[in-house]
């Protein structure tokens, strides 16, 4: 019998953690990923204002699995294979399963027609090389207004200021800043861009990109070199194309237990998946991490033949943005600060979760 794990993300973590504590010893137990190192993404801003060093924001795959007892595989699932319970790699393997789960993350995906002036940071192992040149560049642009377009770009703004570098960050937004959160949060963190010399363009959205410039449908004509596109989630295209259940953006539909809608032998969590039962829970590490907590417990009960546990997801999630300078601004329900106490709050959970697994 085969457990295969696609993918090194929050919870995938999790489980070689509990794997390592109580083996399941029938049990052949692979994980895939197409890099050896997991980046952790809430610790991205502080990297790119150069807080903190690489090997402070990675976990090494690899050494996990292996003290866990699972073998680690560097490679990519492309497509799944319902009838036969195989997964095909981009290595050209097939590997058989009897239990796989997803927690492969979500990819960015701009235009197609701006292609080529993009930024590439996803997959998360991207991320660290292409922002150590991007934070230098002649002239940089963000796209997206939600946290970690505004996270970012403030995180640059903060570096280049540090570094000797004109501070000419800019960031367009076709909402307001911070859309899902509460106008106080938009209001204080337009005041808080403005203070730091972040120039933000509200409102208005990217019509067209050359080489060059970026033109706005507002009319604004910006320099770039090369654009960092911070939208939303999109969903790889693995779950379609192997005709698993899916949302109606791709995403792989799971039920409350995270098995994959009437594929009970099939679990994802994180990014990679929408649940059924709340569709409109925000992609982000805080759920992914909370998912993280049950994966491996359900996964078990499954092979186990008992019952899984249902996912409940908390109403409110504590929300720190990190604003460059170690200052951040805390969002929890209604109530909202800015100052450096957030900063050293954030500084604390991830660092401890970091603990957790170097
Ligand atoms: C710049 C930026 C900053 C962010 N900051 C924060 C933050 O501060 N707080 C927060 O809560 N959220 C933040 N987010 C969102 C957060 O990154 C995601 O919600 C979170 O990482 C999702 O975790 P995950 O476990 O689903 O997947 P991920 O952490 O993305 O991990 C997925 C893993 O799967 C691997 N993988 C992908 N495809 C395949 C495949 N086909 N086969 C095998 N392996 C594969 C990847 O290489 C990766 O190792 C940020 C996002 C970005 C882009």
């Amino acid at each position: 019998m085969s457990i295969v794990l696609v993918g090194g993300g929050h919870a995938h973590l999790k489980c070689l953690l509990d794997i390592r504590k109580k083996t399941l010893s029938k049990h052949n137990i692979l994980l895939i990923s197409p890099n050896r190192y997991q980046y952790y993404s809430g610790m991205f801003s502080g990297y790119t204002e150069g807080l903190y060093s690489i090997d402070e924001i990675r976990i090494d795959l690899k050494y996990m699995a292996e003290e866990a007892g699972v073998t680690f595989i560097e490679d990519k699932v492309t497509e799944v294979s319902i009838s036969d319970k195989t997964l095909m790699t981009k290595a050209g393997t097939s590997i058989p399963f009897s239990v796989v789960s997803f927690d492969t993350g979500s990819l960015i995906e701009g235009p197609s027609s701006f292609k080529d002036y993009l930024v590439q940071i996803k997959p998360n192992y991207l991320f660290v090389e292409k922002m150590k040149e991007y934070r230098n560049v002649e002239f940089p642009v963000v796209v997206g207004g939600g946290a970690s377009g505004v996270e970012i770009a403030l995180a640059i703004t903060a570096w280049r200021k540090k570094n000797g570098y004109p501070t000419n960050v800019a960031l367009i937004t076709s909402s307001k800043l911070l859309p899902s959160s509460s106008s106080k949060a938009s209001r204080l963190i337009r005041e808080i861009t403005m203070r730091k010399g972040l120039s933000v363009i509200e409102d208005d959205s990217v019509e067209e990109m050359n080489e060059s410039h970026v033109l706005t449908q507002n009319g604004s004509n910006l320099p770039h070199s090369q654009v960092l596109w911070l939208t939303g989630p999109s969903s790889p295209d693995i779950f379609k194309r192997s005709s698993l259940p899916c949302d109606q953006n791709g995403f792989l539909l799971v039920e409350k237990t995270l098995q994959a809608k009437g594929l009970p032998f099939i679990f994802g969590a994180g990014d990679c998946m929408t649940l059924e039962a709340f569709p409109d829970l925000p992609k982000n590490g805080v759920y992914a991490v909370r998912q993280a907590e049950l994966l491996w417990k359900n996964i078990t009960s499954y092979l186990q033949g008992e019952k899984c546990t249902p996912f409940s997801p908390q109403r409110h999630f504590l929300s720190i943005l990190s604003t460059g300078n170690k200052e951040a601004l805390l969002q929890y329900g209604r109530f909202t600060a800015h100052n450096k106490l957030a900063w050293k709050l954030k500084n604390k959970i991830d660092v401890s979760y970091m603990k957790k697994y170097i």
